[in-house]
């Protein structure tokens, strides 16, 4: 063993982000501590269910555990540096990394719905040409630590009273290239020491890679998958969707499929409307003969408009009319209202203009 020099307080820093932690990785250290291992638990649930951050406020652990706790570790390590509310009680944050990038995540509200949409990467390397977050490419994935803080940031904002009820990854960046991360972070988000959510009421939304979908199948807990279309041929979804080129719709579908098959969980397949580009009759007719035959339901989202960008929301009676056509195909469709929209809540928005405004 080399001979490092000794800081004189090491740990004070490097304390670790401790929602990076796993169960055992965490079990290990408190052994170490002379604890027993059901402290663990102990400890998520002052994080997770009451929501305290202050290792010296958790009141039912040995003085001795609270220091070191305080010595070695930290909840929070990012900073919230931007906050808006939206007059229908969406909430969005900017939160920078201090392992350096920033990422966005929102708060819905919606009737007794407490949905948070959460991120996965800094930035994002699928490419859809209307999408913000991905216009400069990625950066890299988040720690599960970092995902685990976006949740509860979010779950700050809400009164002692209510508890977060859904989680839609649906943020920046493409969760499915960075599933290592995310189940892991899930893991803690449904777990009941942590935030207790059903995987029924948890969402994976992904462009579409099929050996991920493969893999998230094969994992074993039926989260919702959503799949983003927006294009109902190869022509159009090559356009929109880049990597489509190296994929194909048949093999996202297929994949999607096996998917429903392993894990029962009805589909998800998200359509981005855009004025005349993915929204004629003959559009909604090549979608109906896509989902036809699926058990699945289709959102169709409005376009948030992202400044620098050509594409625009279609014309209300554009709207209606591929609605109109898709209904009376039988088609379980859902049109998504718009949320948060007075304060960018489309992902990646808010981060690309502050930093339009710092340029
Ligand atoms: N990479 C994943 C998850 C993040 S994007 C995915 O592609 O699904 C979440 C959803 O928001 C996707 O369907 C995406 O296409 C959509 N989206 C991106 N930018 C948008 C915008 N400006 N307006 C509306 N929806 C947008």
């Amino acid at each position: 063993m080399t001979n490092l020099p000794l800081a004189e307080n090491p740990v004070s820093f490097a304390r670790q982000h401790l929602l990076d932690w796993t169960d055992l990785q965490f079990a290990d250290w408190l052994r170490q501590q002379g604890e027993r291992p059901f402290r663990g638990k102990q400890i998520w649930r002052w994080i997770y269910q009451r929501r305290e951050s202050n290792f010296a406020n958790m009141s039912d652990l040995p003085a001795k555990l609270r220091a070191a706790l305080a010595d070695h570790f930290v909840v929070f390590q990012d900073t919230v540096v931007h906050a808006e509310q939206s007059p229908d009680g969406t909430e969005k944050l900017l939160i920078r990394l201090a392992s350096g990038g920033e990422v966005e995540c929102v708060l819905l509200r919606d009737g007794d719905r407490r949905s948070i949409c959460v991120s996965s990467q800094v930035g994002c390397a699928m490419g859809c040409v209307f999408c913000a977050s991905g216009l400069d490419g990625v950066d890299r994935n988040l720690t599960r630590g970092e995902i685990l803080e976006q949740m509860l940031r979010l779950q700050t904002r809400l009164p002692g009273n209510e508890r977060l009820s859904h989680i839609v990854m649906m943020g920046m960046g493409e969760p499915l290239a960075n599933l290592t991360n995310v189940l892991a972070a899930l893991e803690m988000a449904r777990t009941p020491e942590g935030l207790g959510i059903s995987p029924r009421r948890i969402t994976i939304s992904t462009v579409g890679l099929p050996a991920a979908i493969d893999r998230l199948g094969n994992h074993g807990v039926a989260y919702n998958l959503a799949v983003s279309l927006h294009a109902p041929n190869d022509e159009l979804r090559n356009q929109l969707v880049p990597v489509n080129q190296k994929i194909g719709l048949t093999a996202v579908l297929e994949a999607a499929d096996r998917y429903f098959q392993s894990s029962g969980r009805r589909l998800t397949f998200e359509y981005v409307l855009l004025g005349g580009i993915n929204d004629s009759r003959h559009c909604a007719a090549q979608l109906t003969k896509l989902l036809r035959q699926r058990s699945a339901l289709l959102n169709v989202i409005p376009y948030n408009a992202v400044a620098g960008l050509p594409y625009r929301t279609p014309s209300p009676q554009r709207i209606a009319e591929f609605r109109q056509t898709l209904l009376q195909a039988g088609i379980n469709v859902m049109f998504r209202q718009r949320k948060g929209s007075e304060i960018n809540a489309a992902c990646g928005q808010l981060r690309r203009n502050r930093q339009a405004i710092a340029k």
